[in-house]
């Protein structure tokens, strides 16, 4: 069974006296920054000119370079995109770094795979809030918060966890409880899941039923209304009560045609597939092949992402979402 903390298990003391450097302010930086700020944390923001700059100015904070931000900080969450971590890390924040500093980030990518390895004598936690940065910030303001996990990877001070449950508790995240978990397991859990599941799955599932609709001769429209628009209403069904929810919102025609059809869909092969990303990941493989596509520029990245984007579900999505007024451009 995993642990669970909740706000009795934490003690914002831990961060009393403390300044907390939240660097980037992005979509969790801002959220982080803000919760923090108002469950009485000392928080600066580090980052470079630009938006975010800006940004984090109007909404009332001091912000300074990175460089400054890690001299004058006790405790330093990352929030940068992972891609960026380990040069401004290895620029702007490892020359400071001070024995019983406390580094924090919201995924492990970075520690686990070894490109940002911080001295023995700081603390590395992660708080890692299980939900995109508006919604740790609005489920805040409305006295709740979103569940999120811990882990310790170097605990120099001895108190790596009392400060990470400290953090967890500013930002809101014991409100609703916080699952305690590893680098490795967050790391490779999340990059399994967004791959073979949420992004990576579901976009080609998405695409294939279109495109054999399309094929067989419907219309692309209906096609689009049929394989994308209505996914929605089901993953919400799901999200609010399971796969039982689900299907019992259904009609027993949809739930009959589900379970006949659907382990026809993903098949052993598919999961012997999912088998295959998994290694490649433990592995540190897809890991590599990242870091190398960064650094080459993302020649790869940017050749898929150009031809996606031109797919023709997206040309015909575009202009049928101009019908649906309450959809947020
Ligand atoms: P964003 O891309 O939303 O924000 C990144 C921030 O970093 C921006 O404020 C940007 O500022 C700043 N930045 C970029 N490059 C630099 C630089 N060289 N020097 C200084 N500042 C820089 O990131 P996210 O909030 O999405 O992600 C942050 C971390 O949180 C990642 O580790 C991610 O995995 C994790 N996470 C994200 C979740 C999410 O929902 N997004 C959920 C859970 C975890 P500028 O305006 O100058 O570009
Ligand atoms: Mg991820
Ligand atoms: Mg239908």
């Amino acid at each position: 069974m995993v642990t669970m903390y909740y706000d009795k298990d934490a003690d914002l003391s831990f961060l009393q006296g403390k300044t907390v450097a939240v660097v980037g302010y992005g979509s969790q930086g801002h959220a982080q920054a803000q919760n923090l700020r108002e469950s009485g944390v000392k928080v600066i923001i580090g980052l470079r000119p630009g938006k975010s700059w800006k940004q984090a100015e109007e909404d009332g904070f001091e912000v300074v370079n990175v460089d400054e931000a890690a001299q004058r900080a006790d405790v330093i969450q990352i929030l940068l995109p992972d891609e960026r971590q380990a040069q401004v890390y290895q620029d702007s924040i490892a020359p400071y770094l001070r024995a019983g500093q406390v580094l924090l980030f919201s995924h492990g990518f970075n520690i686990h795979f070894g490109q940002i390895v911080p001295p023995a004598d700081v603390d590395v936690a992660m708080v890692a809030p299980k939900s995109p940065g508006h919604l740790v910030r609005r489920v805040y303001t409305e006295g709740g918060g979103v569940p999120g996990l811990v882990a310790v990877h170097q605990d120099a001070t001895g108190n790596a966890k009392n400060i990470a449950l400290a953090y967890a508790k500013g930002i809101g995240c014991t409100r609703a409880g916080v699952i305690e978990t590893s680098f490795r397991e967050e790391t490779e859990t999340d990059l399994f899941g967004e791959q073979a599941v949420l992004c990576g799955g579901v976009s080609e599932l998405v695409k294939a039923g279109f495109e054999t609709l399309v094929n067989a001769g419907y219309e692309p429209e209906i096609a689009y209304f049929e394989c994308l628009h209505e996914l929605k209403l089901i993953v919400d069904l799901m999200y609010e009560g399971g796969l039982s929810r689900m299907r019992y919102s259904i009609s027993d025609t949809a739930e009959y045609g589900d379970y006949m059809s659907g382990p026809r869909v993903v098949t052993d092969a598919t999961k012997a597939e999912m088998a295959k990303i998994l290694k490649e990941i433990q592995q540190g493989q897809f890991a590599k092949n990242w870091i190398i596509e960064n650094q080459a520029n993302r020649p790869v990245f940017n050749a898929i992402r150009q031809s996606e984007r031109n797919h023709p579900i997206e040309e015909v999505g575009a202009r049928l979402r101009e019908m649906m007024s309450w959809i947020k451009k």
